[in-house]
């Protein structure tokens, strides 16, 4: 006897299969014979993923701006998990991770180089305050939550710093197990190539197709020569849509010469998500039918792709013994006016719409759920 069994799920590719849950991992896939405590019968009419992950937030309730809370950027809009990318450093991240123990929705921590977080938002432009000590103490501490570390690297934040916060961020990253590094790129200085050059296999760009001048593209919209062999040793780009963070233009340029994102994350936080031009991570998902990609393509970038990336191993796939972290969406065949962070906007003709959050086997109908009354008992 299973937990709760979902017959005839929708998968990416188009094919329909069961999948059965026990002990809050997936039991069996396929043709499901046996029974559970709850079965749910999708008809083939939805569509089922493993749990989106969404590798770049802010959901810090304490922070003065960058804030919000996980379950309304998480199981309410049918994300599983959701990565919270340096609004803390050693200072609050213990309180971070008290806040975050009552919520329903998976909460992982990049912890930023700087003890204060993002608090200060120029956190990199005193060198003191990057603690060595203090940032091992708190990985060491807070292991399963701590998942890797951060660092901004654009001008308003590293003031006349340059590169020195990012040799130190490497330094870290190497003293603590080689965990995963996440830099954001901006406004130059430092710029891009001296990043770029800095950044070994498994590091994450976020704000990958950011709109600055720091982008990732020459004038001539070709890949800059640097961002080319960062790839190529491995770096991971990630989307970090966030508020002045995503260019349709140059999304559009990069993936038509093959320059795909590894991950598609939000860098959402409460006032991108009320007022736009992020909303939800499905919003923002939804934006790259309009550049060129395809739905399992979506859907590997906030699954497989952000699992591998960010080393949760258990995550991102619909595999037996995995967790059984799911989302169940529909996907509308509608027009919708999709806005960039540069105040571009493009019609698209499908939109992505989260129905149900599975954590651990536990159902969450999703505030879309919720409305169109889809999986009401
Ligand atoms: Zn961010």
């Amino acid at each position: 006897m299973f937990d709760l069994i979902i017959r005839r799920a929708r998968l990416s590719d188009g094919s329909l299969t069961d999948i059965a849950i026990h002990g809050g991992k997936i039991a069996a896939l396929g043709e499901v014979k046996g029974h559970a405590v709850q079965e749910r019968d999708l008809a083939g009419r939805y569509w089922l993923s493993a749990g989106w992950i969404d590798s770049h937030v802010h959901c810090y309730p304490k922070s003065p701006i960058y804030h919000d809370e996980a379950d309304k950027i998480g199981v309410a809009t049918g994300v599983t998990t959701v990565v919270d990318a340096g609004s803390t450093g050693a200072n609050d991240v213990d309180d971070f991770y008290q806040l975050t123990r009552s919520a329903s929705t998976q909460v992982y921590a990049l912890l930023n180089i700087s003890r204060t977080g993002i608090v200060t938002q120029n956190e990199l432009a005193d060198m003191n305050q990057i603690d060595k000590v203090g940032v091992r103490d708190a990985i060491q501490r807070l292991p399963g939550f701590i998942i890797g570390i951060k660092a901004r690297m654009s001008s308003s934040v590293v003031g006349a710093n340059g590169i020195k916060p990012l040799n130190c961020a490497k330094e870290i990253q190497h003293e603590n197990g080689d965990l995963p590094l996440m830099v954001h790129i901006g406004n130059n200085p430092p710029d891009l190539d001296e990043i770029a050059d800095l950044l070994s296999s498994g590091d994450i760009i976020t704000h990958c197709y950011n709109g600055k001048p720091n982008r990732i593209l020459t004038p001539a919209g070709e890949l800059r020569a640097s961002i080319s062999r960062a790839l190529q040793r491995g770096v991971r780009l990630d989307i970090g849509h966030g508020t002045a963070s995503f260019s349709f233009e140059v999304a559009r340029v990069a993936i038509a010469q093959g320059i795909l994102p590894h991950t598609i994350s939000s860098d959402i936080y409460c006032r991108n998500r009320l007022n736009g031009p992020v909303y939800t991570l499905a919003h923002v998902m939804s934006k790259f039918f309009s550049v060129g990609m395809t739905l399992p393509q979506i859907i590997d970038c906030v699954t497989v792709n952000a699992a591998a990336g960010l080393r949760l191993h258990d995550k991102g796939r619909l595999a037996v013994g995995y967790d059984a972290d799911l989302t169940i969406f529909d996907v509308k065949e509608e027009t919708c006016l999709f806005t960039d962070s540069e105040g571009v906007s493009v019609t698209g003709e499908k939109q992505l719409m989260p129905l149900v959050a599975v954590v651990s086997g536990q159902w969450f109908i999703t505030d879309e759920g919720k409305k169109h009354h889809v999986f009401d008992l």
